[in-house]
């Protein structure tokens, strides 16, 4: 099988299984005990959280321990909007985009559906959100409540960056709070605070290497949030629970490799998606939805311009059948598929945005993989053109 799924999920690097075993075979005492165990097991802990801060430029206590991407960004959300409605008596307005991972969408439409505000920014055609278009919104806020304005890094389907320190400055400017999914973006590019500027950032361990089931939530010192958790003083009050240390040491493992290896392998990394996009040029009528510019090295998703003879299901299983581990954005829905969220708020017809397919790669993916992968799909679609 050749693995070019890897923004679902990569597989878990070498050094983080010895590090993770190494803590499971030394240490399983609770890090809130008193006893030597437990302060061995926080002093993990607490150096698993620093390794993190550290490559992200914040301090320890600004990073939170979540399960993962989904628990970090509904926390975000959650914890601000609950947090300002018990100060101030009021929701927050929420800004986000229609581009976003569903961790961000149904959170959102959750608050919603308790009454918080709710405006969705246009995306262009190649999914970024424009600064500007955002600054006229939140010039129309009349509350003077900070609104939290939520937008993503880079898209999980398509790579597409967003701009995110330009979108910084105008929620800054105009008083608010930013949140950035970097679930995708993190290892992958620049996603230090001073970098991007955010206020609140999520990240996730199990799309760079690192074990599934933890992630984390940047939170500026100076954001306030209503504890998600309640039960333990874990987490500064904040998530309560007992810390699965075992996970933190693996992630932080993760972390620190990618960090060290990030330049050298992401350029090897762009260098096999563009020959994939080459490759897969040859391929008549194939749209390339991935924009050529300001998008991840690591995810390449392509349509087709008669994607209404094709069906998306059968292309993603056709390719599975030649061995090819790929995935589109669209999802399963009481047994017919449904097209991709993310192609349909760029503007694609729903017949495009329900064939597209994404290919992922990652610092293990090889020279190989690529051609096998580009030759399987142009198989696939002309046997699928030569019988519909
Ligand atoms: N956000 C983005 C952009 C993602 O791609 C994903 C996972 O696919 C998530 C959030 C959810 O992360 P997790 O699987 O760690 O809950």
């Amino acid at each position: 099988m050749f693995y070019l799924d890897n923004s679902a999920t990569t597989p878990l690097e070498p050094q983080v299984i010895e590090r993770m075993s190494r803590f499971r075979r030394e240490s399983f005492a609770n890090a809130g005990s008193v006893h030597r165990g437990g302060q061995r097991t926080r002093v993990e802990l607490e150096s698993g959280r620093e390794e993190i801060a550290v490559v992200l430029g914040a301090e320890p206590k600004e990073v939170i321990f979540t399960s993962g991407g989904t628990e970090a960004n509904n926390y975000a959300l959650k914890g601000y909007a609950f947090r300002v409605r018990s100060e101030r008596g009021e929701w927050p307005t929420i800004i986000t985009d229609r581009t976003e991972h569903h961790a961000i969408l149904h959170p959102t439409e959750f608050l919603a559906s308790l009454g918080v505000p709710v405006i969705y920014v246009d995306v262009d055609s190649s999914g970024r959100v424009a600064p500007d278009v955002l600054r006229s919104l939140l010039a129309g806020i009349s509350s003077g409540i900070p609104p939290l304005v939520s937008i993503m890094h880079a898209n999980n389907e398509t790579g597409t960056i967003n701009p995110i320190r330009e979108i910084a400055e105008v929620v800054h400017e105009a008083g608010g709070l930013l949140h950035t999914d970097a679930v995708q973006s993190f290892g992958k590019i620049e996603c230090a605070v001073s970098a991007l500027y955010a206020d609140m950032m999520t990240f996730s361990a199990h799309k760079i290497h690192g074990p599934k089931g933890i992630g984390a939530l940047y939170v500026n010192k100076e954001v306030e949030l209503e504890a998600l958790m309640h039960g333990g003083a874990q987490e500064r009050n904040r998530r309560g629970g007992t810390e699965p240390v075992e996970l933190v040491v693996g992630f932080a493992e993760a972390v620190r490799i990618a960090a060290e290896e990030r330049e050298e392998a992401m350029r090897r990394v762009g260098e096999l998606t563009r020959e994939l996009r080459e490759r897969l040029s040859a391929i008549e009528g194939i749209v390339f939805v991935t924009p050529e510019e300001n998008a991840l090295p690591t995810i390449l998703n392509v349509t087709f311009s008669d994607a209404a003879h094709l069906d998306g299901e059968a292309l993603i299983v056709g390719m599975d059948l030649q061995g090819i581990a790929v995935s589109n954005g669209s999802a399963c829905t009481s047994g017919s598929m449904q097209p991709s969220h993310v192609l349909l708020a760029m503007g694609y017809p729903s017949a495009q945005a329900k064939a597209a397919v994404r290919f992922s790669l990652s610092r293990f993916t090889t020279q190989e993989e690529i051609v096998r992968g580009a030759e399987a799909l142009k198989n696939v679609v002309e046997r699928m053109r030569r019988f519909s």
